[in-house]
């Protein structure tokens, strides 16, 4: 069993190590913050808006594209209002163009990823809130590797605004070119990053040129399960889904897997997780990675509907990915098979999400950022992304 301190690290608590934050960038900033920026500039405040509609409308992030705002402004504002957050490293793509991951570098180094995914009805992006992750379930890669930083509210939203782009492009084909999902399902704890993750929220779904105009139903949240932070995220008035990372229905292999559930067990979480259902409405998605004779026995998924039975609940089982080193195997078939049945018997709604991005290491846990690591770069530098999405067995 692993040991780790029992409350996450903070990296911007009082006394920790000041991380090296990026540059503002307008995504920082709601439309008002930006209008006053633009205005201790020495420029019309309009021009704020003129920017935003650039960057959330059309997409568009080149000065010598702004052809509305005066030449001798172009170059100053967007130094000012978009500076370079994201330096595109590799692309990756497999699944005929229809998953693609984007390995980026920020401005002090760090190295975050990002996944595309496009399906006939829908294109989801999958964005990371954490350059790493202090979270340490044993079976991610990215909880392998520790945390480095927080993310800015602008470094989390631009990972979408970028592959927004993307999919307008046409790369994504047979997709509709709307970026239409984002889900945080990335590297790093959400919850842990949590004013900045909001700020991040509340940009994706203001509508342009605010912010980019999702719907506040097609943003996902997924967290091990930080107590304090999913109650205080369900009076935020938002109607986000909100996923758990479960993996297991007792504390003991729960401790193991998810080690913050050494701080708030199985019971608490899902109490938690109830009430969020109770104020948004929201159906909470329960994440189960499927780990052979590790939390796939028939006795836990009797156990695990017991638990979900009659709650605004849906569970997604997520075979597991390999991970560097991992000393652990996905579920066979069968036994993922008899898992989903047994829940379905006690009335739970579930499903097996498929593993699109493995090739390009691109599914859930996969993601860690190393610069050597993946197989052929296509396509220039640019993106890479990882694609799941949840699938009726
Ligand atoms: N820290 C958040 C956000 C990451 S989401 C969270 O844990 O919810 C990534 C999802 O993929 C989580 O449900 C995570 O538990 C799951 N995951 C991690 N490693 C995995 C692996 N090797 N195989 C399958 N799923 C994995």
């Amino acid at each position: 069993m692993t040991s780790l301190p029992l409350i996450p690290v903070d990296p911007d608590a009082p006394g920790a190590r000041r991380a090296a934050m990026p540059p503002q960038h307008l995504a920082d900033l709601d439309l008002a913050g930006r209008k006053a920026l633009v205005a201790g500039l020495g420029e019309p405040a309009f021009r704020a808006r003129q920017v935003s509609t650039h960057y959330f409308g059309r997409l568009v992030r080149d000065p010598a594209q702004m052809t509305d705002l005066p030449a001798a402004a172009r170059e100053r504002l967007a130094d000012q209002l978009l500076p370079r957050l994201l330096t595109p490293v590799r692309e990756l793509a497999c699944d005929d163009g229809a998953t693609r991951k984007a390995l980026w570098r920020l401005h002090d180094g760090s190295l975050v990823e990002s996944v595309l995914m496009g399906y006939p009805d829908r294109v989801t992006v999958c964005i990371s809130s954490q350059a790493g992750c202090g979270m340490a379930c044993p079976f991610c890669a990215t909880g392998q590797a520790g945390l480095t930083r927080n993310l800015s509210t602008a470094e989390i939203v631009d990972q979408a605004v970028y592959l927004a782009g993307v999919a307008a492009s046409g790369a994504v084909s047979g997709s509709p070119p709307r970026l239409s999902h984002v889900v945080f399902m990335g590297m790093g704890e959400p919850l842990a990053n949590y004013n900045r993750v909001l700020a991040a929220i509340r940009r994706l779904v203001a509508p342009a040129p605010e912010g980019l105009g999702l719907s506040q139903r097609h943003i996902t949240v997924s967290t091990v399960g930080l107590v304090p932070a999913i109650h205080r995220l369900a009076s935020e008035d938002l109607s986000v889904t909100l996923a758990l990372s479960l993996h297991a229905p007792d504390d003991e292999l729960r401790d193991e897997l998810v080690p913050v559930n050494q701080r708030w067990k199985v019971c608490e979480v899902l109490d938690a997780a109830w009430a969020y259902a109770a104020r948004t409405g929201r159906r909470v998605s329960i994440e189960y990675a499927m780990i052979k004779d590790v939390n796939d026995q028939p006795w836990r998924a009797d156990l695990l509907g017991r638990l979900l039975a009659g709650k605004l609940a849906h569970v997604n089982l997520i075979p597991l990915n390999p991970t560097p080193g991992s000393r652990w195997d996905a579920s066979p078939k069968p036994v993922e098979r008899e898992f989903v049945r047994r829940l379905r018997d006690a009335g739970v709604s579930t499903t097996v999400r498929d593993t699109r991005g493995r090739e390009i290491d691109g599914a859930c846990g996969q993601l860690a950022a190393a610069e050597d690591s993946g197989t052929d770069p296509v396509g220039g530098v640019g993106v890479t992304g990882r694609g799941e999405r949840d699938q009726e067995t």
